[in-house]
């Protein structure tokens, strides 16, 4: 009954069989270097297209989704050795089991009593049922935080809002004595990673931290509630890592270098991103007594969550007992990469993945992109079979332990990252694919002519119109505002963070969202994903075209399509923002914007070789691998080799991640400037200028290779 997707003996109609002659025929005659000889990209998108089926899809999903598949348990591993023989079947070539010996974190004993004024002893543990037999298994673990300390203790109660830093000044304000206590927080309002919620109670002298999803935020105040809907029940609890992945995101062992067996490991009192403190995620369910049992002065409006009580600051009595027990033993984790290997500079290399492992059954996150990846990956191999011949070397990755601290990528990317640094174009990441049918990308600007050409070049499957066009005119939010399709710049939280900003090159990573309530519980799995995600995969196809479509032009073009006059453009605009904070008169920022200005200037005789693909193709190969080869080096301009101050594991000059999670432009400047530190401030600018004027002399040495072409 596991619906095992395991035959797919492709059966080609006769109009796919005559396009596919007509594609290689056209192919050849395109073609200025015999053989072997990248075909025309635009006829394998088409190829692609026609193979790419929302069905399989739906198949790869319930295959993935049938057990709970946290890292490094047997059935994760199981499902690494069942992709290494289907991409083995498709024709992927060196599809390799790559492992990391890696420190990961499960509970043994968690258990959560009110002691006063009453004792309640919480069950933490969600509801199941008889709709979807799943929510019932006995397979399903019990919800913690990985990387919380062990621990017994006992200690007043306080409520703080999101567990925000204003929010902790709030309580101080109000007289609440904050050390030792146990404060109870809600995910949202306004959101912040759970790492820092943990991180900031640390900061504040708490002992423990119990962290809820209330109704307001992801359950009934939103509408329909699983299994009627896709909002979260008052059971559904948010599992999650703490570790404090905004230092460094990998081994909280090994920061820097990959886990191999007899690597260096520093001993967990020296890991920086291991939390201190005690923390437990709880429903909204879980967290009402504890909330009720509070007696003491009202909080603000802003802070009264959706349950019918009145949510209050402290109380006279309230107490609670945090009885914990971790192991986090060393474990193995499995990467799997599989190639196709390019014809002309197989050096190139595009790389794209998704991550394997999930907290529970993972139906959105991250099995809708694993069946999007496994699409893709039979996709390509058909391809491949038909004559797909790409220029560069294209590779795939199922990441494991993503959900513990982006682990199995970032290993991975450490591992590699001397070759890496030289030959990556650009990584393209799928999380997970589909929660709704509002397209959603982030990314750098240089990928914004390449994202929009896979736009409009697939079809929304239920709009029957251009991706597109359905995605420029917008959606309604949740306030009412009408927001425009953009490309968001990107920070961290997922797979792309190693290869952007620990190695510097482009990224992006992109999904369709909707209404999402279930994340990291029991409900998000193939019931919700069949229900409401996605039923009958079909963003999840489209996902998988609009990524085939960036990798083929990616990994085809004679030219590499990545736009420096629009990042230059973008720089400017990041640039003109912090000036309008920090220096409104643009004294400090003058020279820089110069730079940019010139930068920009300087990239755009690259543009018609971008866009039109017969003219770079007339380019002779040795000039075309010039100008590649200095492209692919253009991202990394844009990185220090220190890093960001406190933070040397983040390379990326331009972006980064705050704290909270959300997106950090120009970090260091932006940092220095907020923290009032001129000296660091001059410095940020300094590297980013001298950052400008070297892609300025890569981008002059260019325009000078394609002069000599005239
Ligand atoms: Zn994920």
């Amino acid at each position: 009954m596991n619906g095992k997707p395991s035959d797919f003996a492709c059966a080609w109609d006769f109009v796919a069989v005559a396009a596919v002659v007509l594609v290689l025929c056209a192919g050849l005659v395109f073609c200025r270097k015999s053989p072997p000889s990248p075909a025309a990209p635009a006829d394998f998108k088409d190829f692609v297209d026609r193979t790419i089926s929302a069905e399989k899809a739906d198949a790869w999903l319930r295959y993935f989704t049938a057990e709970p598949h946290v890292a490094s348990s047997p059935r994760n591993n199981e499902l690494a050795r069942y992709i290494k023989e289907k991409w083995e079947e498709f024709g992927l070539e060196d599809v390799t089991l790559a492992t990391y010996d890696v420190l990961l974190s499960f509970p043994k004993t968690i258990s959560i009593e009110l002691v006063s004024p009453r004792r309640v002893h919480l069950e933490i543990r969600e509801k199941g049922y008889d709709e979807d037999p799943e929510t019932k298994s006995p397979d399903v673990g019990t919800p913690y935080n990985a990387y919380s300390r062990s621990g017994d203790i006992t200690a007043p109660l306080v409520y703080a809002n999101g567990g925000n830093p204003q929010d902790y000044d709030l309580l101080e304000k109000s007289g609440i004595d904050l050390k030792g206590k146990i404060a109870l927080v809600r995910y949202s309002s306004p959101y912040s990673y759970r790492g820092f919620k943990a991180l900031t109670a640390e900061k504040r002298g708490l002992a423990g931290l119990l962290v809820y999803s209330d109704p307001r935020e992801d359950g009934e105040a939103r509408g329909p509630v699983f299994p009627d809907g896709p909002w979260g029940p008052l059971s559904h609890i948010q599992r999650g890592g703490i570790p404090y992945d905004f230092i460094y995101p990998g081994d909280p062992l090994t920061p820097e270098w990959a886990s191999k067996p007899d690597a260096r490991r520093l001993s967990p009192e020296e890991a920086e991103t291991l939390p201190k403190i005690i923390s437990v995620p709880l429903s909204a369910e879980n967290a009402r007594p504890l909330l009720e049992s509070l007696d003491d002065e009202i909080a603000p409006p802003e802070w009264q969550g959706s349950l019918p009580i009145t949510y209050r600051l402290s109380g006279s009595e309230a107490k609670v007992r945090m009885q914990v027990e971790m192991e986090d033993p060393i474990r193995t984790i499995t990467n799997v990469t599989g190639r196709l290997k390019g014809v002309e500079s197989p050096e190139e290399v595009v790389l794209v993945g998704n991550h394997r492992d999930a907290w529970v059954y993972g139906g959105h996150d991250p099995s809708s992109g694993t069946a999007c990846l496994m699409e893709l990956a039979r996709a390509l191999g058909e391809a491949k079979k038909n004559g797909f011949q790409p220029r560069r070397t294209i590779i795939l990755a199922s990441w494991d332990a993503e959900e513990f601290t982006l682990t199995g990528s970032t290993e991975w990317g450490e591992d590699n990252k001397s070759w890496l640094g030289e030959s990556l174009v650009a990584y393209l990441n799928v999380d997970s694919s589909a929660s709704g049918r509002n397209f959603s990308v982030q990314g750098v600007p240089s990928l914004i002519p390449l994202i929009h050409q896979a736009l409009k070049e697939v079809e929304d499957p239920i709009e029957k119109r251009p991706v597109y066009e359905v995605w420029k005119a917008g959606i309604t939010t949740d306030e009412g505002k009408k927001e425009e399709g953009r490309v968001e710049p990107i920070g961290s939280g997922s797979d792309h963070a190693v290869f952007l900003q620990h190695i510097g090159a482009p990224a992006l990573d992109m999904s369709f969202a909707g209404d999402y309530g279930v994340y990291h519980s029991v409900y998000d799995n193939y019931y919700w994903m069949s229900h409401f995600g996605d039923p009958g995969m079909r963003y999840t196809a489209a996902l998988a075209k609009i990524w085939a479509h960036m990798i083929i032009d990616l990994a085809c073009r004679p030219v590499l399509p990545l736009d420096w006059e629009g990042y230059s453009g973008e720089l400017q605009t990041y640039v003109a923002g912090w000036a309008e904070k920090h220096d409104p008169e643009k004294k400090k920022s003058a020279k820089l914007l110069a730079l940019l200005q010139k930068m920009k200037e300087t990239a755009m005789p690259l543009r018609p070789y971008l866009l039109d693909a017969a003219r770079a193709a007339a380019l002779e190969p040795d000039i075309r691998q010039s100008v590649n080869k200095r492209l692919i080096g253009l991202e990394r301009e844009f990185t220090d080799p220190t890093g960001t101050p406190n933070r040397p594991w983040y390379k990326h000059l331009v972006f980064g991640a705050r704290y909270t999670y959300a997106v950090l432009l120009l970090p260091a400047l932006t940092e220095a400037s907020e923290a009032a530190d001129e000296k660091a401030e001059v410095t940020a600018l300094q590297k980013l200028e001298k950052s400008a004027a070297a892609a300025i002399a890569r981008l002059e040495q260019i325009t000078s290779f394609l002069g000599k072409e005239k």
